[in-house]
């Protein structure tokens, strides 16, 4: 493991750190070191803390750190002689590595007996749900942390907390979701209007040396499974020709000529296709993630097959149009076909079809279905190779479905059954995608509260809290 640190530690390109200020924050990230890379949220809460005034900022990263008391990355300072730690978590499943990390650094504590720095979650899961990582955690932090994060810091370090207790107060005045208070205040979800590019690249990022850079937050369409477009702050797309400073600055800073344009919504509005002609004419090349098949027209698919993105990636999210219909995702089974002849046409050498299954009013036929909707795709594909990333749905808190049963595995094992079967008779042999387990973890943990944790460490299985989970109707 120290090996791999070592490695990725000396192939980083971007911005140092020098522990030069009179306190210090580590930004933790749950997975290992290529996901963290390859995040804007957690490298923009590291920079934040480095460029606050009094502050300087290190990294851990959970499934990358070396055995034993973790260290930090560059400095190979243990994480419990930092001032402040920052731990960033997209995705529910990764809440148990965070705490083991915390565990094995002798940070893992309830509220009364803790000691050592200051602890502060955040990112997108904590977001939605901040219940289960409360306890462990002097505050979560809900929403953006470009809106809070600065505040937050010139409060500690202008005035800096004597106890636990005065910690406490300063987040919650900041309305930061503190779990020790008894009464906690108003709690805020933030939202800003900066957004984020990469501060490094490392060639086993998952992008590779590509600069990332936010076109916009939020989503203007209502899908109702969504929590992107239903969470704070609405649709903010980012003002063009700040984006377009943005990314000469950051591909000229990390002498990269590759840029990841990223977002729920990338390809809204007109100036899309004006940002990919531009960067055409700047010699750069990019790649962009998950696209409407509504938004992928014929110019755009050839411009971005132009600009080196080998493969072009939908969300269908369901096979059939009814469905579609039920879940306000707005696409016909017409738009998809045309996008898919639109990535042919363009000489896309893939095309990428995201589904859903187990969702609310779904029957055997809506998973039929999806068979025929991508043999249909197959037919207009010529040469493009398809693949197919199909996981069982998740409600999410804050959405329109966030009430919505959950089935329990078996049954959303014969559902995944059934959808491959009518994938493989549609030439799809086999389909990536989070497996019905992974699903109903994350679930578990998306609708859990301050018990579900504590009782995984006590040594519940997650068998038992993932039934518990499906059968809170
Ligand atoms: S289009 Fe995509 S990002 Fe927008 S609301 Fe629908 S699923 Fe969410």
């Amino acid at each position: 493991m120290k090996r791999e640190i070592n490695r990725y530690r000396e192939s980083e390109r971007g911005r140092r750190s020098r522990p030069d200020s009179p306190l210090t924050a580590c930004a933790v990230w749950s997975h290992d070191y290529p996901s963290g890379v390859s995040n804007l949220g957690h490298q923009q809460v590291w920079a934040l803390a480095d460029d606050a005034p009094g502050w300087s900022a290190d990294r851990i990263y959970a499934l990358d750190r070396p055995e034993g008391r973790p260290v930090s990355f560059a400095w190979d300072r243990p994480l419990g002689s930092f001032d402040l730690v920052l731990a960033s978590v997209c995705f529910e499943n990764d809440y148990p590595a965070l705490l083991d990390t915390l565990n094995a650094a002798g940070l893992l504590a309830g509220h009364g007996e803790r000691g050592g720095p200051l602890l502060v979650a955040g990112g997108v899961a904590p977001s939605l749900n901040p219940l289960p990582l409360a306890p462990f955690f002097d505050a979560v932090c809900r929403g953006d942390a470009e809106a809070v994060l600065p505040s937050v810091l010139e409060g500690i370090y202008s005035n800096p907390p004597r106890t636990r207790e005065e910690a406490w107060s300063l987040f919650s005045k900041f309305g930061l979701h503190v779990d020790a208070l008894e009464a906690p205040g108003e709690q805020k979800v933030w939202t800003s209007r900066t957004y984020a590019a990469s501060e490094m690249v490392h060639p086993e990022g998952h992008f590779g040396e590509t600069a990332l850079v936010e076109l916009g937050r939020g989503c203007p369409r209502r899908c109702r499974f969504c929590a992107v477009c239903w969470s704070a702050g609405g649709f903010r797309p980012a003002d063009p020709d700040a984006l377009r400073e943005q990314i000469l600055g950051v591909t000229r800073n990390l002498d990269v000529n590759r840029v990841g344009l990223v977002g729920a919504a990338v390809a809204e509005g007109d100036g899309f296709r004006d940002l990919l002609k531009w960067l055409k004419e700047k010699g750069l090349r990019a790649t962009a993630s998950s696209l409407r098949a509504d938004l992928v027209k014929g110019d755009t698919a050839r411009l971005l097959v132009e600009l080196g993105q080998q493969t072009l990636t939908l969300s269908a999210e369901a096979g059939s149009q009814g469905l579609r219909d039920a879940l306000g995702k707005g696409l016909s089974d017409g738009e998809i076909l045309a996008a898919a002849a639109a990535a042919r046409k363009a000489g896309a050498r893939g095309l990428k079809l995201y589904l859903m299954y187990g969702l609310p009013g779904e029957t055997d036929d809506d998973l039929r279905a999806a068979g025929t909707l991508t043999a249909e795709i197959k037919k207009n594909l010529g040469r493009t190779r398809l693949t197919v990333s199909a996981s069982p749905f998740v409600p999410k808190p804050g959405t329109p479905l966030a009430d919505s049963p959950l089935l329990d595995e078996r049954e959303l094992r014969r559902r995944r059954e059934l959808l491959a079967g009518a994938l493989r008779r549609a030439g799809v042999g086999s389909f990536t995608g989070e497996s019905p387990r992974q699903a109903l973890w994350q679930a578990a943990l998306t609708r859990g509260d301050g018990t579900i944790l504590p009782r995984l460490l006590e040594g519940e299985t997650r068998g038992t809290l993932i039934k518990e989970a499906v059968n809170r109707r």
